[in-house]
C-alpha cells in the first residue's frame, strides 16, 4: 500500500508571520482528515526554521521548494541542501516547472540538486510535466519520459526508494484547468511503467502526486485513480480550509 500524500507548495507567497498563521490553521484542522493521509507543506526558505519547530508533534512534514546545485561556497543568494536539512526539513521539491521555465533549470542542474538532496538526507519531490504545446502535439509521453530518464535513472535503487514524483502538466498550473482524472491516471500509469523499466517492482511503491489546479472540488475524483497517490497543491494550499478539504478527497 503506497503512502497517500497531500503536499502544499506555497511558492513565493505569505510573509513569515502569515505563513506561521497558515501552518497553525492547517495543524488545527488536520484532525478532520483520515490519519492515513500524510500532509506536507513547502513554505519559502525564510519560514522554514519556524515552521519546522511548529510542525513537531503535528505529523505534518516540511519541504523546501528548491536547493542549490553546490554544497557550499561563493554562490550568492543560494541556499544549500545542508542548510535546509540542518533545520530538520525532510523533503525538497526539485524540478518544478516554474524553476525549469523561469530559471532555466535543465536535467544537468537537477542531477546536481538531486545529488545534494540525497547527500543531506532530504527526500526529493521531483516534478515532471509537459507544456500545452507539447500536450497538443501529443508529445507529453516523450517529454515526461525524458525528464525521468535524464534524472531519476541516475539514482541508485536505495535513493530511488525515497523519491516522490509529482506530475504537473504546465497547462494546468494556476490556470484553473485541471487534467481530467483519466488524463492523470493515463500518465501516472505511464510514469510508473517507465520507472519500472529501471527499478523493477520498486516502482510499485513510488508515490506519484498530481499537481495543477487541484482543489476541493476535483481532488476526490483524481485521488480515486489507481496510480494517483495524492496531490501537490499550489493556490489551494494557501487556504487552510481548502488544503484540508483536499485531504478529505481520499
Ligand atoms: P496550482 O495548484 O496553483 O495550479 O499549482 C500547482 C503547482 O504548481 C504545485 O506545485
Amino acid at each position: 500500500m503506497r503512502k497517500k500524500i497531500v503536499a502544499g507548495n506555497w511558492k513565493m507567497n505569505t510573509t513569515p508571520v502569515e505563513g506561521v498563521e497558515l501552518f497553525k490553521e492547517v495543524a488545527a484542522k488536520k484532525g478532520e482528515v483520515c490519519s492515513c493521509v500524510n500532509f506536507i507543506v513547502a513554505p519559502p526558505y525564510t519560514h522554514l526554521s519556524e515552521i519546522v519547530k511548529l510542525s513537531r508533534g503535528t505529523g505534518i512534514g516540511v519541504a523546501a521548494q528548491d536547493c542549490a546545485t553546490e554544497a557550499k561556497g561563493a554562490y550568492t543568494g543560494e541556499v544549500s541542501a545542508q542548510m535546509i536539512a540542518s533545520l530538520g526539513v525532510e523533503y525538497v521539491i526539485l524540478g518544478h516547472s516554474e524553476r525549469r521555465q523561469y530559471y532555466g533549470e535543465t536535467s544537468a542542474t537537477l542531477n546536481k540538486k538531486m545529488e545534494q538532496a540525497y547527500a543531506n538526507n532530504l527526500a526529493p519531490i521531483y516534478c515532471v510535466g509537459e507544456n500545452l504545446e507539447e500536450r497538443e502535439a501529443g508529445k507529453h509521453f516523450d517529454v515526461v519520459r525524458k525528464q525521468i530518464e535524464e534524472v531519476v535513472f541516475n539514482l541508485t535503487p536505495d535513493q530511488f526508494k525515497k523519491l516522490i514524483i509529482a506530475y504537473e502538466p504546465v497547462w494546468a498550473i494556476g490556470t484553473g484547468k485541471t487534467a481530467s482524472a483519466e488524463q492523470a491516471q493515463e500518465i501516472h500509469a505511464f510514469i510508473r511503467k517507465v520507472l519500472a523499466e529501471k527499478f523493477g517492482d520498486a516502482a510499485n511503491e513510488t508515490v506519484i502526486l498530481y499537481g495543477g489546479s487541484c482543489k476541493p472540488g476535483n481532488a476526490a475524483e483524481l485521488f480515486a485513480k489507481a496510480d494517483v497517490d495524492g496531490g501537490l497543491i499550489g493556490g489551494a494550499a494557501l487556504k487552510a480550509e481548502d488544503f484540508i478539504a483536499i485531504g478529505k478527497g481520499f
